[in-house]
């Protein structure tokens, strides 16, 4: 193996994108011998991967490496080959070298010690300065000139620079504020490069709530529960699916919003959520707010003389449901389901949730589409550009929140750095 150019004239790559993806292929690119200029729209770099370090920066999953390859559905095996080569460890061996060695929470995510993005960020962006990378923010890359060089509007300027090798790592298109709005779809597609269309992945969905529903419980979380999709043959049709009984596709919590309902369980089960809705036009979610007890011994317990106690006492007594889950029950029951044990022992591990729409991808997490698989090499470069590469969320990949996300990023980045390097598996 060997790097293209020597010591005298390296090889020129240029990144574009200053995201993790972008970050992490101009550092394997110059760690492989290149001469690296990352191009960034933004005044800085990674503004994504700050905010994602808010609530905790979920870096990885701890998991084994046959669970978590299987987080990427059906691009398990194109993503498991980038993972072959920068996998959750690799990203932990990673932080640890900056400075920042890593933990792993109850669930068996992994998160710097101090849960932080941005001191870590900071180390990172020093580290890859010191290696001779050349960081240049401002400047929103516009396509190519007709003598292909890479063209950027900086300010009213418009600027054209060379390159033997590029890295495109422009991101999706949620969060357009930070710097990743997804214009770069037109460029491209302008070029003859098929690019899905970008959808919300990781996102809210919205629902008919009742004025009082949303009075009382917006904001409220919806603790322990379960989630199961249901498929409705058609947006009129009640039919469900007769798979009722399926395991749950997620357990955990979610909150009431305004519009409907967003957090980590309802993203969980996004992905489905959303092709259920581009294909029927709405899906029903299953909640079940008792995922630790069975239909019967709920039954049983509500079947339990009454007395003079309230019907909401009487149910908070045999199940413990009150409050906001009760609230969800008296929304998305059907009329008479309380009046029965047996039917309210049905309704409470199987409520019917209707979702029609999903949020904006503005407020998602991440997206869904982008270049296709088909239009990449193995090592990502695009069959229809020579020369160009591709790395992080803009390629037609998604997974669910938990460390997947970054993870992909990174590995991503790291393999289209090299191979735009010169160096290959
Ligand atoms: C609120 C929130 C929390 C999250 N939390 C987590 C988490 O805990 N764990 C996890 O794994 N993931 C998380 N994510 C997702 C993760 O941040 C993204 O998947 C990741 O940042 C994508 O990396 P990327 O480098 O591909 O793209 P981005 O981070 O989006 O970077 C792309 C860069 O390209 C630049 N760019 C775009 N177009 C141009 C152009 N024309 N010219 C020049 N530059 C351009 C953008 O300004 C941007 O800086 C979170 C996301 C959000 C919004």
């Amino acid at each position: 193996m060997s790097a293209v150019g020597n010591a005298a004239s390296p090889r020129r790559v240029v990144v574009v994108g200053g995201g993790p993806a972008g970050l992490m292929a101009a550092e394997s690119a110059c760690d492989a011998g290149a001469a690296v200029a990352l191009y960034e729209q933004m005044p800085s770099v990674a503004r994504k991967f700050l905010i994602a370090g808010k609530g905790g920066l979920n870096l990885t999953h701890s998991e084994p490496f046959s669970n978590f390859v299987g987080r990427y559905r059906e691009r398990a095996q194109e993503v498991g080959c980038w993972l072959q080569q920068f996998d959750a460890d690799a990203l932990r061996r990673w932080a640890q070298e900056l400075g920042y060695p890593t933990v792993v929470g109850s669930s068996g995510r992994v998160f710097p010690a101090d849960f932080k993005a941005g001191p870590l960020l900071r180390a990172w962006v020093r580290r890859i300065r010191g290696k001779g990378v050349a960081l240049h923010t401002g400047f929103s890359w516009l396509g190519w000139s007709a003598t292909g060089a890479l063209r950027f509007a900086h300010g009213a300027e418009t600027v054209d620079v060379q390159a033997d090798a590029v890295v495109l790592a422009l991101g999706g298109a949620s969060w357009s504020a930070l710097g990743s709005d997804g214009r770069w779809t037109t460029t491209l597609a302008a070029r003859g490069v098929d690019v899905a269309p970008l959808r919300p992945s990781n996102c809210g969905f919205e629902c008919a709530w009742s004025a009082h529903l949303i009075d009382k419980h917006a904001g409220a979380p919806v603790k322990s529960v379960g989630l199961r999709v249901a498929r409705i043959a058609s947006p009129s049709s009640e039919a469900r699916s007769p798979d009722c009984s399926a395991d749950h596709l997620a357990t955990g919590e979610f909150v009431i919003t305004r519009h409907g309902v967003e957090g980590s369980a309802i993203y969980a089960v996004s992905a489905p959520l959303r092709d259920a809705i581009d294909a029927d036009g709405a899906v029903d979610l299953l909640l079940d707010l008792a995922p630790n007890r069975s239909a019967a011994q709920l039954q049983q317990a509500l079947t339990r003389p009454r007395g003079k106690r309230t019907r909401s006492e009487h149910l908070r007594r045999a199940t413990g449901i009150e409050g906001v889950e009760a609230a969800l029950l008296h929304e998305c029951a059907a009329a008479g389901d309380l009046d029965s044990p047996a039917r309210l022992a049905h309704a409470i591990k199987a409520l019917p949730l209707r979702l029609v729409r999903t949020r904006p991808i503005d407020e998602a997490i991440s997206s869904a589409g982008g270049v296709r698989f088909e239009q990449l090499t193995p090592d990502l470069m695009l069959r229809q550009q020579p020369g160009v590469w591709c790395a992080g969320e803009m390629i037609d990949w998604e997974a669910p929140t938990g460390g997947y996300l970054l993870t992909a990023c990174f590995a991503s980045g790291f393999v289209a750095g090299r191979a735009a390097a010169g160096l290959h598996r």
